[in-house]
């Protein structure tokens, strides 16, 4: 490259937690890296905000809770990042027969959990069936996820290496809402069982792209299990920070990428103020469709985001018309109208144009686990955070009029909520100096505004199985996943193979095999 300009091994488009990974790697190894970020603040997805001045609390904005980060990724980068286990699985309330229950799961197997099954389907059938399940499951998981940080296989080599055929056969090969169909009989179980399949996932419980969601929520770190990043999630962007500078990264914010060329030599880009860089490799870790426009590509079809989130600030927890503590109830992920019946009948009324009613959503209390981002004050005064994730809120329904239906699905989101408290939310949600309460709330377009989610994705792009998609030969080549058809160009976030969700993977993955070149 000419014209006076410093060198660089490789550029990083992109400051979410994927970009400062991907980084962190290559300067750790030598490389001479710079990151470009749109934005003053990094972290994207995984950044925690002070969403309401009046109260020193630090929520996770947008991404809330860890399981598919791997802990080589936090040994390698010697990250300062703790996750906390919730002693609660999950709480689902129910009205049955005139009767306030709930299905409490506890994430370790205990009685309470197995006479919860029992109130609510009368037989030990069902804890039976969801024992062998996520037995099965937790086996494919533990053999599964060391993969994630390797070079791709095909899909017959990875499946005859883990050996256990019949349960990839589930998880690959059958909708996965066959699946729950035939192994669960109660609908509130089954829909609990299938919710996994789809956060951020705007599919039926019929299409394989359930499948691909339910996979990664379920084999993160060879657990599956969900933990509470301790401090936020921004303090994982903070030691993501801390490490990607310690080790040399140039970091330039407010620079946005608005132009890139590619040739034999290595990448130029150029930024929305007119700075241009030079680069032998460059690592995109933004969005697949934001690089294929600036390559001048047609965009991949890709499903639209369909989630609410709802960010709560709260005098108390609400008291339940269960009577279970609330402690208890919010300790784990609390599901509301998210019976399989239910999830189905919300996809098909947001296909037909309507915010689903009711509105299925899931909640959950960071504070009961890490009172860490309240000050002492609040947490002296009782206070505790709320987190609503609304389901099947596609984008194209907030298109029209953004703000007016982003309220009417608030008040729906509310209304759902409301139906198991005793203490309607509202009545304990803090006030603030304007008048307001402390709510605040993203749509899909949302997203795509504040930190540039396509029609608010939250995985950027399609999922896909951690897998070649055909059985290729074997090559001298060794694939990471985030190759595009550019010797030069790398995609190193949410939308490269084995990317989506809080995991590093993808910019690990996009850092080895730029490392593999030499
Ligand atoms: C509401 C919500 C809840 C979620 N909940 C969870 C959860 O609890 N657990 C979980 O595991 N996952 C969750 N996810 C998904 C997860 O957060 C994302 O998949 C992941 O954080 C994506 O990380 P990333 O680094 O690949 O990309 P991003 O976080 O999207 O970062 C990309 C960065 O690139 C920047 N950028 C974009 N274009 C340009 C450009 N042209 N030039 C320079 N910079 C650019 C953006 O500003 C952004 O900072 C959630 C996501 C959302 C939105």
């Amino acid at each position: 490259m000419k014209n006076g300009h410093k060198i660089y091994d490789a550029i990083i488009v992109g400051g979410g937690h994927n970009g400062l990974v991907a980084a962190s790697y290559l300067a750790k190894a030598g490389k001479q890296v710079l990151l470009l970020e749109s934005h003053e603040e990094l972290g994207g997805a995984t950044t925690s905000v002070r969403p309401f001045p009046d109260y020193d609390a630090r929520l996770s904005r947008y991404s809330y809770l860890v399981s598919l980060l791997p802990d080589q990724i936090v040994t390698d980068l010697g990250l300062h990042f703790r996750t906390l286990s919730r002693a609660v699985s999950s709480y689902t309330p129910y009205h049955r027969e005139g009767r306030d229950d709930g299905l409490l799961i506890a994430t370790s197997w205990d009685e309470q959990t197995a006479s919860s099954f029992r109130r609510l389907t009368g037989t030990d059938r069902e804890s039976r069936a969801w024992q062998e399940f996520y037995g099965e499951i937790a086996e494919l998981a533990k053999r599964l996820a060391p993969s994630m940080l390797k070079p791709l296989q095909s899909a017959s080599k990875l499946k005859s290496e883990l050996g256990l055929p019949e349960i990839w056969h589930n998880l690959m090969d059958v909708p996965i809402g066959e699946v729950i169909r035939d192994r669960f009989s109660d609908d509130l179980v089954r829909g609990v069982v299938l919710t996994d399949a789809l956060i951020g996932t705007f599919v039926s419980a019929n299409d394989i792209q359930a499948n691909r969601c339910f996979l990664y929520h379920l084999i993160g770190n060879g657990t599956g299990q969900w933990r509470v990043p301790q401090g936020g999630m921004g303090a994982l962007v903070k030691e993501l920070l801390r490490v990607a500078t310690s080790n040399g990264v140039e970091i330039k914010r407010r620079s946005k990428v608005t132009a890139l060329e590619s040739g034999p030599a290595g990448v130029r880009v150029t930024t929305e103020s007119g700075d241009a860089y030079v680069a032998r490799d460059l690592l995109f870790a933004a969005a697949p469709q934001h690089l294929a426009r600036l390559r001048g590509r047609q965009v991949a079809n890709s499903l639209e985001g369909s989630q609410l989130k709802i960010n709560m600030l709260l005098t108390r927890l609400p008291r339940l018309k269960s009577g279970i503590p609330p402690e208890l109830a919010f300790g784990g992920t609390f599901h509301v109208n998210e019976n399989y019946s239910q999830l189905e009948d919300a996809y098909t009324r947001a296909v037909g144009g309507s915010i689903p009613q009711p509105l299925p959503l899931e909640i959950y209390c960071h504070t009961l686990t890490d009172p860490s981002i309240l000050s002492g004050n609040l947490i002296e005064r009782g206070f505790h955070t709320l987190t609503l994730f609304g389901l099947h809120t596609p984008a194209k329904l907030f298109d029209k009029d953004p703000q007016q239906v982003k309220a009417v699905a608030q008040q729906l989101a509310i209304d759902s909520l409301n139906q198991y408290l005793l203490d309607p939310i509202e009545s304990v949600l803090a006030p603030c100096s304007d008048g307001s309460l402390a709510m605040e709330v993203k749509s899909p377009l949302d997203l795509e505004a504040d930190i540039a989610l396509p029609r608010g994705n939250i995985f950027h792009a399609d999922l896909d199985f951690p897998f070649l998609n055909k059985d290729v030969e074997e090559t001298d080549q060794q694939l990471w996943g985030g190759e595009t058809d550019d010797p030069h160009i790398y995609l190193a976030g949410a939308g490269a193979r084995r990317g989506g969700g809080v995991s590093g993977i993808a910019g690990h993955n996009a850092a080895m095999a730029l490392l593999a070149k030499g």
